[in-house]
């Protein structure tokens, strides 16, 4: 019995785990690889194990980072089941679909450069029919149920409260007579987040694999941070001018949707047009809707309490491009959420274009953003940015307003690990080396046995 640690070992991005007990091999998630050129081709690297060896995969949750690169393996030959929660498969049918769209683009534009200079063309990472064969694989179950995925093995997803369908999941695994349990944390969400549940605590195991994106940090409080993006728009309207809210198209957006409803009277939201335009965001609000029985308490309360919708009654959803262009005409009284959330493309681009030389529009920056976006180039304070070819000039407001984020911060890490009974070892993953090391040192305080997972490396588990 052992685990090896084959992604997101002293790095966030890639998860993925292999967990082999009497002669059987569990793949607990399947991430791609994100980050700068170097990063990203790693990508095409061949599977470190017999992909045709693999007898199911689990997968946590959605995000790309730990889903990205099932089309690869079941390209490679994996025939197995993808066990994950119901609202994962529902996401994942969003998320693998654009995954694969941006990686056939992508090999598009490398082959018209390829193409000039004489090269031979690339290959895209897999196609939109990799990411539906992929999907064929996925078996749906939800919270709180144990069940038998192999002989010797059981499985129970926990709601991790991190987006919709997120799953700490249990493991029971048995060889020769002994069992043991692990529990992997996969991404555990931040207490208080709108619309889902806290992190489940988990009170027993022999092993705990746990994430450590902000290990070493801690955020701001949400309720801040909704004070302040109220203001934001009061201040908005009294200057006549557009907000612009570059979102993420799952949890985010969803998440901004919710306070919008929630608040629509006392932010005065009635006096805007609010304007949803992301094809990819729509999709996964009407997950988001249809998993109703997912909801924490106040959202259950608010759904409820309007009837079943928690849409507001000025928002439009721009499915078309036709729809979004006709957005560049409205010089005030829009609020417009669209991706990308860091503004490296998609329609957020046109919207930048069309008014952040307006001295009365606001941008509010609402997600994180990484070097070298265009996101982070305004969050920096550029007073020109550079947008197909043309320069304009960043006469808005820039808002940075951290505190949303979906990730448990150190307290949060370790308020989760301290429900558990006889503090089980730890073995830390998903996390930078400063993140993992601050972690590690907190926990070890706590009492825990802590180590840090590095890639390629095998734990015995006997
Ligand atoms: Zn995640
Ligand atoms: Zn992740």
């Amino acid at each position: 019995m052992h685990i090896e640690f084959h992604g997101a070992a002293g790095e966030v991005t890639g998860s993925c785990h292999l967990i082999e007990v009497a002669g059987r091999r569990i793949l607990l998630d399947c991430g791609l690889i994100q980050g700068g050129p170097k990063d990203v081709a790693r990508n095409r690297d061949a599977f470190p194990f017999d992909v045709k060896s693999i007898d199911a995969v689990i997968l946590s949750h959605a995000h790309i980072d730990h889903s990205g690169r099932l089309p690869l393996l079941v390209r490679a030959g994996y025939a197995g089941p993808v066990h994950t929660h119901r609202a994962t498969k529902d996401l994942c049918r969003i998320m693998l679909k654009d995954s694969a769209y941006l990686a056939e683009k992508d090999a598009e534009g490398e082959n018209r450069r390829r193409g000039r200079k004489g090269l031979p063309p690339v290959e895209p990472l897999y196609t939109m029919g990799d990411a539906a064969e992929a999907m064929r694989r996925f078996r749906g179950v939800g919270y709180d149920e144990k069940t038998r995925i192999l002989p010797g093995v059981h499985m129970r997803l926990r709601d991790a409260g991190h987006i919709l369908g997120s799953a700490i999941v249990e493991l029971w695994l048995t060889e020769s007579g002994v069992e043991r349990k692990i529990v992997f944390s996969g991404d555990l969400g931040q207490a208080g987040t709108a619309i889902l549940r806290d992190p489940t605590p988990v009170r027993e195991a022999d092993l705990v694999i746990l994430e450590s994106t902000y290990g070493d940090r801690l955020h701001r409080s949400r309720d801040d941070t909704w004070r302040e993006i109220a203001t934001v728009i009061g201040n908005a309207r009294a200057a006549n001018g557009n907000i612009l809210i570059p979102a993420f198209a799952i949890g985010r957006t969803q998440e901004l949707l919710y306070h919008f409803a929630r608040h629509y009277r006392d932010w005065g939201l009635a006096n805007w047009r609010v304007f949803l335009d992301s094809p990819m965001a729509i999709e996964a609000t009407a997950v988001y809707l249809r998993h109703s029985e997912l909801y924490d308490a106040d959202a259950a309360a608010l759904w409820r309490q309007n009837g079943g919708r928690l849409l507001l009654p000025n928002l439009s959803l721009s499915h078309t491009a036709r729809q979004s262009m006709e957005l560049n005409r409205i010089g005030s009284g829009a609020i417009i959420i669209a991706g990308s959330g860091m503004c490296d493309g998609g329609r957020i681009r046109h919207h930048l274009k069309h008014n952040i030389w307006r001295g009365n529009c606001h941008v509010l920056i609402v997600g994180y953003q990484a070097e070298g976006t265009l996101g982070r180039a305004l969050v920096d304070g550029a007073r020109f940015i550079r947008l197909w070819g043309e320069t304009i000039r960043v006469a808005a407001s820039i808002h940075t307003v951290g505190g949303l984020s979906a990730h448990a911060d150190q307290a949060g890490l370790t308020g989760w690990y301290g429900r558990f009974e006889g503090k089980p070892p730890v073995v830390l993953v998903h996390g930078e080396q400063a993140a993992m090391g601050a972690l590690n040192g907190r926990l070890k305080a706590m009492g825990a046995t802590v180590s840090n997972a590095r890639r390629g490396e095998r734990l015995n588990l006997n």
